[in-house]
């Protein structure tokens, strides 16, 4: 077997950033530190910091008076900000800053009248925070069938906004269906962060020559998915596998290429674990392909 891992892959900036915050918070307040919704949306990150005394909630009537809350990568409504300072909750603010860029976006288009077509998956974390910032201008629109559903005037000011962690090609389409509706639509590229982009291209170009493609990451994660779509439409196939114990023998025969890639939020030892499981039971040559370098370094947030 030839196993090709992907470059880039794995954590990016802003999980980085919120793992070690989260990492610097447990080591000088100690614990219980609560988080708003998963830190970032991976299992193993996720079990590990609960292991260390982490408790991760999905509604702020959770977390106690007076006690210390962590925002996640994936940012929270300005509601949610409003109501831990009320109750006196200490608030550290992981949001990843391309996602925060975006809650920017809207505000700032939403005080100067534009309405604001919003690409990107209903009921996911992130797009929840950024609609919540001025429900009243935004329509999500997630399906072609939510373009044909819209209700703005052809010449009503308009502006289109994205989450962070799309399909990069099914993204272009979407777009071009909605300028065929609102030619007048403004917003020039999306907001699909260099992380997605990155980890989307390197499966493009070096999936070209493989018959498997492994995708490192659990299903929550939307980026992960992606990987693992994107696969499946250039006709690979494709398995995204949240660990090692997820590999089944019989997808492979032993003599294939492998691509080996990973979600943004998926630890590289993970990563490593899966390629163990490969060269022990098929043999498999390890090379390491790099596509395009990263060096983006977010800053901690205020602690
Ligand atoms: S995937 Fe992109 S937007 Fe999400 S945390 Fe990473 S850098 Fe930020």
């Amino acid at each position: 077997m030839h196993l090709i891992l992907a470059n880039p892959r794995g954590f990016c900036a802003g999980v980085k950033t919120a793992i070690s915050a989260l990492n610097t918070v447990i080591e000088r307040y100690g614990t219980p530190v609560y988080v708003y919704h998963e830190i970032v949306h991976n299992t193993w990150v996720v079990s590990d910091f609960c292991r260390r005394g982490v408790v991760f909630v999905n509604a702020i009537d959770d977390v106690p008076a007076g006690s210390r809350l962590m925002f996640s990568a994936h940012g929270v409504s300005p509601e949610i900000r409003r109501t831990a300072a009320e109750r006196n909750i200490e608030t550290v603010d992981a949001t990843c800053p391309l996602v925060a860029k975006v809650h920017r976006e809207v505000i700032r288009n939403a005080n100067e009248g534009r309405n604001i077509v919003l690409l990107g998956h209903r009921g996911h974390d992130e797009i929840i925070g950024i609609m919540s910032e001025a429900p009243e201008y935004i329509r999500i629109v997630e399906t072609e069938r939510d373009i044909e559903t819209l209700t703005f005037e052809k010449d009503e000011p308009l502006v289109f906004l994205t989450q962070t962690t799309l399909s990069v090609s099914e993204t272009e389409q979407m777009l071009a269906k909605i300028r065929q509706r609102y030619p007048n639509i403004t917003g020039g590229k999306t907001d699909i962060c260099y992380a997605t982009q990155n980890r989307q291209d390197a499966v493009r170009e070096l999936s070209k020559d493989c018959d498997v493609v492994l995708v490192v990451g659990s299903r929550t994660s939307s980026n992960s998915r992606r990987l693992a779509e994107q696969a499946e439409n250039f006709g690979i196939c494709s398995y995204l596998v949240d660990g090692p114990d997820d590999i089944t023998a019989g997808w492979f025969c032993g003599n294939e290429t492998v691509l080996i890639t990973a979600g943004a939020s998926a630890p590289e030892n993970v990563v490593q674990s899966c390629v163990a499981v490969l060269k022990e039971r098929f043999n498999a040559v390890v090379e390491e392909k790099t596509v395009r370098q990263e060096n983006v370094v977010f800053r901690l947030p205020k602690l």
